[in-house]
């Protein structure tokens, strides 16, 4: 029997009144739902505007000294109407009144887009009669805008202590003097996981306008299967590589306390969405392989020199060069006498003549550098790889059948991916062809 959960409703799922009662009766459906963290409202429809981007609008007018009335009028209007619609006692006008009194005077940038979700939160609390807790006496972060876990679990756990239901803002906190702070773009899901971790919930529902997670991206294949079951770090892996459906950094925290995050889909509420564990689940047949996502854009620097695997350090050498400009590397594979670094091609752009002036310097008279641009990387997920022999042999013969060149590879030691380089013009067949070997 679960006891608690704490659900997270993203931009979409809060878009109107008719979302807001669809929130509603999700919660209704299972009474141990007592936490909910909401985004501000998002999209209502493909060409609408998301309240978080047109109040970044607004501060960036107020920044110029030019009137806010037009978008901050959107902004009005979809408040106004949610609470109308829902005959909500809350004073939302004078909340508003006092949001745009703040963008005007000249409050920063992460206080105005905070109030979307402010506000959101303000009439989630009056429509469901839950507690309203202000995330910025909850979440603290440093001086330098990173989080403070630490203080933050202890503030979340002590404000949430009583266990009468609340409604917890998404996306900012505040430094110890009260400055707001926002996390980055879609950080609600962030929150969410913190004050699941504050509670120390059974499951975190993160519930979004997906059933979860697909097994590769939708534009390349077609009709790709959904993703039941997923470890936190296979996902780890997928969502560094470009699956986006949660935010990277929500991971952390509720991943480190053993509480699973399920996906779920506000206008589905019936599909179990996608179930991400510490563990592997027990599973009767594990799939060989989860998920399948990449990237375009990489560069290979490559580096020979003679002799190279006796020179201790030599790779620390090299490595030093890129950390000196701020560059973080992706794979490394190495040979007896090279070793090519993967970086992401925009990264290196801006360096990369000094950069390879000092490889070059490195190697002088004994070896040689070159990069090669115009690489997309891969990576192949999953748990059942290492049960499973022969996965390599059938990923890499579905490559050859469909004629692709592997340019490099790099088997994580985990055995929970394997990552291959192509060319990025064979990005997405790469991507065809090892979802029907492995799918079907
Ligand atoms: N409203 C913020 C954004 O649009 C945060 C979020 O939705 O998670 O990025």
């Amino acid at each position: 029997m679960l006891e608690c959960i704490v659900t997270k409703f993203g931009g979409s799922s809060l878009a109107n009144d008719e979302q807001f009662r669809k929130v509603r009766s999700i919660l209704e459906l299972e009474p141990t739902r007592r936490y909910l963290v909401p985004s501000a409202p998002g999209k209502r429809f493909a060409s609408d505007d998301k309240v978080t981007d047109l109040l970044y609008a607004c501060h960036a007018l107020a920044a110029e000294g030019k009137p806010i009335q037009e978008p901050f009028g959107m902004i009005r209007e979809r408040y106004l109407s949610i609470a109308q619609a829902l005959h909500l006692k809350v004073d939302i006008e004078s909340a508003l009144n006092q949001v745009a009194e703040g963008i005007e005077s000249g409050k920063n940038r992460d206080w105005c887009a905070s109030r979307g979700e402010y506000l959101c939160g303000l009439l989630m609390a009056d429509y469901l009669g839950w507690k309203f807790v202000d995330a910025a006496e909850g979440i603290r972060f440093h001086a330098d805008g990173t989080l403070d876990d630490e203080k933050t679990q202890e503030l979340l756990s002590a404000l949430l202590a009583d266990g009468q239901s609340a409604v917890v803002p998404g996306f900012y906190g505040a430094l110890e003097n009260g400055e707001v702070v926002t996390f980055s773009r879609g950080g609600s899901d962030i929150t969410g996981a913190l004050v699941s971790r504050a509670v120390n919930a059974d499951v975190y529902e993160n519930w979004t306008d997906v059933s979860g997670f697909l097994m590769a991206d939708p534009r390349i294949v077609d009709g790709p299967s959904e993703i039941s079951a997923i470890t936190y770090k296979e996902l780890r892996e997928l969502s560094h590589m470009g699956a986006s459906v949660l935010h990277e950094d929500a991971m952390f925290p509720v991943h480190q306390a053993g509480i699973p995050t399920n996906i779920r889909n506000t206008n589905k509420p019936y599909h179990p969405g996608t179930l991400i564990t510490k563990n592997a689940p027990n599973e009767v047949s594990v799939p060989t392989i989860t998920g399948i996502a990449g990237h375009k854009g990489y560069s290979v620097i490559y580096v020979e020199k003679n002799m190279m695997n006796s020179e201790v350090g030599f790779g620390r050498k090299v490595l030093s060069v890129l950390e000196e400009y701020g560059i973080s590397f992706e794979h490394m594979p190495t040979g007896i006498d090279s070793m090519c670094v993967v970086v992401k091609s925009e990264l290196l752009a801006p360096h990369r003549e000094e950069i390879m002036a000092r490889l070059e310097e490195m190697v002088r008279g004994s070896g040689s550098v070159a990069v090669n641009d115009n690489l997309s990387i891969i990576a192949t997920v999953g748990r059942g790889m290492v049960r499973n022999c022969g996965t390599a042999a059938r990923l890499f013969s579905a490559m050859s059948r469909a004629r692709i060149n592997v340019r490099m590879i790099d088997q994580g030691s985990s055995e929970l991916s394997i990552i291959v380089g192509v060319n990025d013009s064979d990005f997405e067949a790469t991507i065809r062809a090892i979802y029907h070997e492995f799918v079907g």
